[in-house]
């Protein structure tokens, strides 16, 4: 969650008379270059969001944008008792017929799973309870506790066959991971449809622009600082992307020993992701892509996460250690900048050609 527009760029693509926290509809302007400007702030998939497009029809792409986002958090939702998700989690091993767009994010997320070798693991949501990530009421559990709850994880066991989908009793999926990065690509497609050649996409820690600023310009996006929830340490200037970060900074919890822990379970251990990475940042094509593997990436941990670089190459993106080092790869080397106060940062430039 720590991708955001930086506080003033965000004033600038907001009129003055709009104060965003107060935002519940549409919301009309003229920008710089003539062109209409509409924005729309509110709550969905347990984040705040905040979505702005230029041109004819921005208001009612804009309508049918939330309306589509409320529609998928109601189909996705694992803790909504009338939701598909839910209904798989409850079936008891029977199988549960889903809609097409369920069935669709499930195929992606479960191909995901393979790809990053479980790193990726949509069953892991039993683990997540024991933590008590869902409710807020965060506990320690027990080693013999979580190697319990580890034998009912693992997505090779759900079977997917067309709409019909069964899991093994004792099993639970969670769409955490992905779901908001699907949603962004589907709201960019509702948007183009509709003839919007610019737009801004904020899901809180997803953010997804469709072509340029209305003046011909790049997105400029800070990046945000994981040590501190105030300040950017850059900004990356991207255009038709989706840029997701992945941390263990923004929910967490800190247990009785006084340690931090983080919402993103490492599923060979049961517990969250501890390994030197503070957080990454992907910068790819689309939203569903950067949301799988910024929190896959996080799993594998530095080495691992520069190997499937360098093996998938279809992204790129921006790691941040515990040690304050930031390791960006090559393809948008070019695009970021340090903030002032961060020029002494160590920065490497990841090739593809230097293995390790
Ligand atoms: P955020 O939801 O904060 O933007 P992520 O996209 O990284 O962050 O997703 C984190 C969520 O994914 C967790 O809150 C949890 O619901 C789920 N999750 C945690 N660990 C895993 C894992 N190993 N595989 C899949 N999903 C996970
Ligand atoms: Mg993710």
């Amino acid at each position: 969650m720590n991708m955001d527009t930086p506080k003033m760029n965000m004033k600038k693509t907001v009129l003055g008379i709009c104060i965003p926290a107060l935002f519940l509809a549409g919301c009309a302007g003229i920008g710089k270059m003539g062109t209409k400007e509409f924005q729309t702030s509110f709550f969905a998939m347990d984040t705040y969001i905040s979505l702005t497009a230029y041109g004819e029809n921005g208001d009612t792409a804009l309508e049918d944008a939330q309306r589509k986002m409320e529609e998928l958090e109601a189909l996705w939702s694992a803790t909504d008792e009338n939701s598909e998700i839910y209904a798989i989690n409850s079936s008891g091993g029977k199988t549960v017929t889903v809609s097409e767009e369920t069935k669709d994010l499930l195929d992606f997320v479960f191909s995901m799973a393979d790809k990053t070798d479980g790193a990726l693991e949509p069953t892991i949501y039993p683990v997540l309870l024991a933590w008590g990530f869902t409710t807020g009421e965060n506990r320690i559990p027990k080693e013999d506790e979580l190697q319990t709850l580890l034998q009912d994880v693992g997505h090779e066991r759900i079977q997917i066959e067309g709409n019909e989908v069964t899991l093994p009793e004792g099993m639970m999926l969670d769409m955490g991971a992905v779901g908001k990065g699907y949603t962004g690509d589907v709201l960019v497609g509702i948007l183009k449809e509709a003839g919007i050649t610019s737009a801004l996409l904020d899901l809180g820690g997803n953010v997804q622009v469709i072509g340029t600023k209305p003046d011909g310009s790049r997105w400029r996006l800070g990046l945000r600082n994981p040590f501190d929830t105030e300040g950017y340490l850059g900004v990356l200037e991207i255009a038709d992307a989706a840029v997701v970060t992945s941390g263990s900074y923004e929910r967490y919890f800190i247990g009785e020993d006084g340690k931090r822990y983080g919402h993103i379970i490492d599923p060979s251990t049961g517990y969250p992701v501890e390994n030197g990475l503070a957080s990454v940042t992907v910068v790819a094509k689309e939203g569903k892509l950067g949301d799988a593997l910024s929190t896959s990436l996080f799993i594998m941990g530095r080495e691992k996460a520069e190997a499937y670089w360098r093996e998938h190459g279809d992204f790129d993106m921006i790691l941040i250690t515990d040690e304050g080092k930031l390791y960006i790869t090559e393809g948008i080397a070019d695009a970021f900048s340090l903030s002032g106060g961060f020029g002494n940062m160590e920065v490497h430039v990841v090739g593809k050609d230097q293995g390790e």
